[in-house]
Formats: C-alpha cells, sequence, structure tokens
C-alpha cells in the first residue's frame, strides 16, 4: 500500500509513512537540494544530497556506503546509486562519521532498503541503536532523534572494516561527539591509487550547557578533540570529503549537475587544512569560555 495514492486510505497511509521519516531544522530544507552523483575518484562516487555527503566505494564483491544524511535524505542517495549504475542490494556493508541527525538520519532506510550490515564505533552504535543521542554528546541539549537503525554491529577493536577487495581503515575521530569515525582507503583509476579519507567533523560546538574545557558529562572532550585533530593532520590523505561538503569547498570545484574538474580534488594538504581549521575553531571556542566562567 506504501507509495499508492489513488485511495483515501491509502494515501493516508502513504503521507503517513513520509512524514514519519522526516526530520524538520533551520537548514535540512537547503541541506536536502538535490546534487547529481559523481565519481570522486577510481570506485568512489558521491551519492549524497548537497548539503550533505554521503559516499559510496564500490567492487565487484560489493560496496560500502559511508553516512545517510536526513531520513529524507535516504530516497535520493538511493535514486543516485540507481542513476550511477549500481543496485543498492549490492551495499554489504553501511559505515557513518557521527549520529547526529544529518548524517544517520537517514541509515535507518538505508539498511531496509540494502539489507547491509552497519558497523560503527561501538559508543556510535549504541546511539544508531536507539536514535537519540546520550547525555555525553556535546549537543545532547539540541539534537533532534531520528529512526533507530537496524542491524548495528560495533567495531570493537577493528582498525580495518573489509569488503571483498575493499579495506577502509578506521580513525578514531571523537571530540564533535563521543563515538565519532573517520574512514580512510585507497582508490585506483588506471594505474593510480590515491588515499580518500572521509574525514568526521572536527568542530566543537555544543548546547548552551557543555564546556569543551570540562564538563563531567564527557570529560574527554578536548584531550579527544585534540588527538583527533592530530589523527587526520597525520593521514595519508590525498582526496578529503567532509560530512559537510561545503567545509572543504567541494562545490567551488564540482556542479550541482555533477560536473567539474576531477583532479582539483586532489590535494594532498587537504586534510591537514581541514585538521587546522578545527584546531582554530577548538581554540577559540576554549578561550570564549574561560572569558565566560
Ligand atoms: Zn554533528
Amino acid at each position: 500500500m506504501r507509495g499508492a495514492l489513488s485511495v483515501g486510505a491509502a494515501c493516508l497511509v502513504w503521507s503517513i509513512n513520509v512524514l514519519a521519516a522526516s526530520i524538520d531544522c533551520e537548514r535540512c530544507e537547503e541541506w536536502n537540494r538535490e546534487q547529481a552523483p559523481f565519481r570522486i575518484f577510481g570506485d568512489t562516487y558521491y551519492v549524497g544530497v548537497h548539503g550533505l555527503s554521503s559516499v559510496l566505494i564500490t567492487s565487484a564483491e560489493g560496496h560500502v556506503l559511508i553516512d545517510g544524511a536526513l531520513p529524507q535524505s535516504a530516497a535520493l542517495i538511493a535514486q543516485h546509486m540507481k542513476q550511477l549504475g549500481f543496485d543498492i542490494h549490492d551495499v554489504k556493508v553501511i559505515l557513518n562519521s557521527h549520529v547526529h541527525y544529518d548524517h544517520a538520519g537517514g541509515l535507518a532506510d538505508l539498511q531496509k532498503m540494502s539489507g547491509a550490515k552497519v558497523i560503527a564505533s561501538d559508543i556510535a552504535a549504541r546511539v544508531l541503536r536507539t536514535g537519540k543521542v546520550e547525555a555525553n554528546d556535546p549537543q545532547f541539549e539540541i539534537i533532534k532523534s531520528y529512526p533507530a537503525v537496524s542491524n548495528v554491529e560495533g567495531l570493537g577493536t577493528r582498525t580495518s572494516v573489509n569488503v571483498g577487495k575493499l579495506q577502509l581503515q578506521v580513525i578514531h575521530t571523537p571530540g564533535h561527539t563521543p563515538g565519532g569515525t573517520s574512514w580512510s582507503w585507497k582508490s585506483c583509476e588506471a594505474d593510480r591509487c590515491l588515499n580518500v579519507v572521509y574525514g568526521d567533523s572536527l568542530n566543537a560546538v555544543s548546547d548552551d550547557s557543555f564546556k569543551y574545557g570540562g564538563d563531567k558529562r564527557y570529560p574527554n572532550a578536548r584531550a579527544d578533540m585534540e588527538s583527533s585533530i592530530a589523527a587526520l593532520a597525520a593521514a595519508p590523505c590525498d582526496i578529503l570529503i567532509a560530512p559537510h561538503p561545503e567545509l572543504n569547498g567541494l562545490w567551488s570545484i564540482i556542479d550541482e549537475r555533477g560536473q567539474g574538474d576531477r583532479a582539483k580534488l586532489i590535494d594532498s594538504d587537504s586534510c591537514k587544512g581541514y585538521a587546522a581549521a578545527g584546531k582554530g575553531r577548538l581554540d577559540k571556542r576554549l578561550k570564549d569560555e574561560s572569558a565566560h566562567r
């Protein structure tokens, strides 16, 4: 019955389903704007919406998808895979940067559509299973909940996730959230192989009550953020994709039709620059906190 518009009752079911799977926020509509999918490099593709990234890494033995944007983005992400000629059922593993609704909101639907296993850091896995962040999240008081995700497995002590020949390295990047994770892998085009990094948010932002300089809700927030900044600065990195793609200038290179000079996406200083920007924001944040103490 879902999707049927001709009968009154069916129509009601359809709209309830659509509403249940949609989040309203100040920037949601702008974030969810259509973006044509495109090849980033080799077997790595951008399949997200314009304001929120989602990346597909493909192989003959199955694909990996990173991030699901908003609940209302899931259908667009699925459509983008199809436009590129990929079958969503071939997505074997879904990964996540961090558990906020703008990157994890679409995961429940994408998991259902694909049947994939969702793998996340142990802290993140617990949140994904409920769709609700815990009090140790710096944005606990303001972050919206989203549909709970099924078939979630914690990473444990694994340092990589493998699907066929694909191997994605885990880079734990807590700080923006306690369970934040970045991912890196190699993609090859002709005989050139590059390191691609999906770099989690390094943004020290919070609700009104949280202090990055020291807070019992998440005492390690500052130290975590500092080590995450160092980890991304040190990562082998030729191409960086950020969960908010405008943060590393993606749209100054690629347009809304997915066209542009892809060679310009290659920048071995991009992770260092991203880390330095995160450090600048953390330093400013800590200064502001001590000024208001
Ligand atoms: Zn976030």
